[in-house]
């Protein structure tokens, strides 16, 4: 077991919390620190929370906890709409089949000896009028429902969607958030052959705390955002960037070279260490603020796990040679570079 996972197990233990996954995830962020408030909230219920409190915090920081309910009503919704069209068709059946009798009939009775008779030719045509109105009445009553129908489908669907963005994004950044991230990485591998073109670059903000501890959080909040803007305007338009934990971000490219992921990575770091962190009203110089940088190729890991593992050995490697600056996984000597992270917490769905 990894060092995070082993603090999860024991703060969950020694909290009588249940082993439950979302349980789990709720602790996994908060050990991570992904997540200031929630770290904050979740050791103010301490021991003995009820698992009423739990959910209850889970709802608030993690949409998808709402997902369930979301989906299931969404599912209920759909299904009723289902049934509404089968019952109209049902009735658009019936009310032909009615038409079909009054033909049928109609035929017989002009086929009988006095079946051209002037009264009763009168008769079938007041009959074969009337109903062919109704028919048409209600074919008409079915298209009004029918339209109904597939709006509230369409409107549905919609909403669907937007709930799957919100569970996707991280609502500081507005970049896709770890869950996000997991489902991509996950899906790339999934295809060996694309696997083998993608690239990986690890970005992590040098000695943040001490930008928190010396500014506030808020101040802390604002950089995390600014430079999470830097990283998407710099890693290009195919670019897939997100924020994996407190002051992490992954960008994943997929068709790519070592030497055109790197230069990506380089141009991140000299985006952020250019960057003048000023504070508009005060002139504070919240600078510098650098990142470091970790790149592994989809080719040098067996699956995303590993590419995961490789990726953070590589930042770690620019942490501990200095920081900002940027380190391939192909130039790290074997047997150097420690990684420390449980991933793959949200698998592809
Ligand atoms: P290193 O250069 O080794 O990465 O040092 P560091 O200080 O950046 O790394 P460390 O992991 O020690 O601390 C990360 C800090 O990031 C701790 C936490 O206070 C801060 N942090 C994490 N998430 C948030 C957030 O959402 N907002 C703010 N303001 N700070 C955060
Ligand atoms: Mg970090
Ligand atoms: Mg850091």
């Amino acid at each position: 077991m990894t060092d995070v996972a082993k603090k999860i197990v024991m703060m969950m233990s020694e909290q009588g919390v249940a082993g439950l996954p979302r349980n789990y995830e709720l602790f996994y962020e908060a050990v991570t620190g992904t997540n200031q408030d929630l770290t904050k909230e979740l050791s103010r219920l301490g021991s003995g929370a009820s698992q009423e409190d739990l959910d209850k915090l889970g709802r608030r920081y993690f949409a998808h906890h709402h997902g369930q309910g979301v989906f299931e009503e969404a599912q209920d919704r759909i299904a009723s709409q289902v049934k509404d069209i089968l019952t109209l068709l049902r009735d658009e059946q019936t009310s032909l089949q009615q038409y079909g009798k009054v033909l049928g009939d109609t035929s017989v009775k002009i086929g009988k000896p006095n079946g051209g008779s002037d009264a009763l030719l009168d008769q079938i045509v007041k009959l074969l009028s009337e109903a062919t109105h109704s028919t048409i009445d209600h074919g008409k009553k079915v298209v009004v429902s029918m339209n109904e129908k597939s709006a509230e489908i369409k409107k549905i669907n919609s909403e669907l969607e937007r709930y799957k963005k919100l569970a996707n994004t991280d609502p500081l950044t507005k970049l896709a958030n770890r869950r996000a991230f997991d489902s991509h990485i996950a899906e790339v591998h999934g295809d060996k052959k694309a696997a083998m073109y993608s690239s990986l670059i690890f970005a992590d903000i040098d000695h943040f705390k001490r930008i928190n501890d010396t500014y506030g959080h808020i101040v802390g909040d604002k950089i995390l955002s600014y430079v999470a803007g830097i990283l998407s305007r710099t890693s290009g338009d195919d670019a897939f960037v997100a924020r994996i934990g407190g002051e992490e971000f992954a960008i994943a490219h997929a068709d790519t070279t070592e030497k055109a992921a790197c230069d990506v990575a380089e141009q991140v770091r000299v985006a952020v260490e250019e960057k003048k962190f000023i504070n508009n009203k005060s002139g504070v110089d919240y600078g510098p603020v650098t990142v470091s940088l970790g790149v592994c190729m989809g080719s040098e890991a067996d699956d995303a796990t590993d590419l995961f593992r490789k990726t953070d050995q590589a930042l770690y490697a620019s942490k501990n040679s200095g920081r900002n600056r940027v380190t391939r996984f192909s130039e790290i000597p074997p047997g150097n570079g420690k990684a420390f992270k449980d991933w793959l917490l949200y698998r592809k769905q």
